[in-house]
């Protein structure tokens, strides 16, 4: 059979790359292992404004804008909305951290996500107030995989199967099995470092885990953000998350850290007891060393393309970047500096 392009990985990198590039009307065929991938065991959470510092994520109207089109495109094909807006309370820590939110408050740029300090609603512990945000919520990451994987099935573009790389020929045409194709995008998370063309790319891997957790009483209206999260997800439901470990990389959830979670909201928001934790699960983020994604084409093997590299922001960032990659692929306009794997070539892919 001859394609177009052959995709590698059906997480969130892969499957919104997928729909795009199937939008442009391409011949498409999306391989995956059917494992559990961190894109289904994210919380989906979309929050412009980040960290102890508060800082808005770099061109955040641009990639907010393209992701909430994106996602509101799936919503209108698939009768289904994926991306649930939500705002989010910061319990602010200390008041150091009172006076910075007091001046991203006034700050140019910020007014559009940020509303106003106030008192910390019945239940939560925040002796130095609360920030309040807006445009932030969250994308419910398994509905919107699943519906694609049968899509693409319907579509006869999807493969369950474990790709070897020793089944790519790249001479005298690109073929991998029975397919022909004329490229082949690697979208293979955490799973890159195996990759014999792209592996040697710094990646910075975080692990994160995540609690789905039962409660005994009414969820608050927003997301509660203390360094980690809630994020109530329905009546008397709640996520816990997400703990970040650029140690132990595997995907084996851990009793410590589950402890260490629970403390954890515990100390902000004592009203939530009891609870019942009943689903626990871990993945690892593709974080990358210089917060980038890594997009683009091997120096020698031209039609060989990765897409990866999204860390802790895929459902923000994603859209847009399938987007810059599919442009690229079409009519060679230049992916953005910053994203491209150019500036590893010197490093990574000499020899
Ligand atoms: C606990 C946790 C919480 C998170 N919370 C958020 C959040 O709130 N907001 C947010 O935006 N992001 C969050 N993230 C990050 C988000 O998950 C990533 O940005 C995103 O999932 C990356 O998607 P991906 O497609 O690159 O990788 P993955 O989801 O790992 O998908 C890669 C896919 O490739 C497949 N694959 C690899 N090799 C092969 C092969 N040889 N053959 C076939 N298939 C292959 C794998 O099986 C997998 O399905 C979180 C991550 C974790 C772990």
């Amino acid at each position: 059979m001859q394609i177009d392009i052959l995709l590698i990985g059906q997480g969130l990198a892969g499957s919104l790359l997928a729909w795009e590039l199937h939008r442009r009307g391409y011949r498409i065929l999306l391989l995956d292992k059917g494992l559990e991938n961190a894109s289904q065991v994210a919380a989906g959470l979309i929050n412009p404004i980040t960290g102890q510092r508060l800082v808005k994520q770099a061109e955040v109207e641009t990639l907010l804008s393209a992701a909430l089109n994106c996602y509101e495109q799936m919503a209108r094909q698939f009768r289904q909305g994926f991306f649930v807006p939500l705002p989010m309370l910061k319990i602010l820590r200390s008041q150091k951290e009172r006076e910075l939110a007091e001046r991203r408050l006034n700050e140019p740029g910020y007014g559009d996500f940020l509303v106003d300090l106030i008192d910390a609603p019945p239940g939560v512990n925040a002796p130095f107030g609360v920030l309040q945000q807006r445009q932030t919520g969250y994308l419910q990451t398994e509905a919107l995989l699943q519906q694609l994987r049968n899509f693409l099935l319907s579509q006869g573009s999807y493969r369950q199967t474990d790709l070897q790389y020793s089944d790519i020929r790249l001479q005298p045409a690109l073929q991998w099995r029975d397919i022909s194709t004329r490229h082949i995008v690697f979208c293979e998370g955490y799973q890159a470092l195996n990759n014999p063309w792209f592996g040697g790319l710094p990646f910075q891997l975080a692990k994160g885990e995540i609690l789905s957790c039962q409660s005994h009483q009414a969820m608050p209206a927003q997301i509660l953000n203390f360094g980690h999260w809630l994020l109530p997800v329905g009546v008397q439901r709640f996520k816990l998350g997400a703990s970040f470990d650029t140690q132990q990389l595997d995907t084996m959830p851990t009793p410590a850290t589950k402890a260490a979670l629970l403390a954890s909201l515990q100390t902000v928001y004592p009203a939530d007891q009891p609870h019942e934790v009943c689903q626990h699960r871990a993945g690892i983020r593709p974080t990358t060393r210089d917060k980038q994604p890594f997009i683009g084409s091997h120096p020698q093997h031209t039609r060989l393309h990765i897409f990866n590299g999204f860390g802790a922001k895929g459902s923000l960032a994603i859209p847009w970047y399938a987007a810059r990659f599919a442009d690229y692929l079409q009519q060679q306009t230049p992916l953005p500096v910053a994203c491209d794997i150019r500036r590893y070539y010197d490093a990574h892919f000499s020899a």
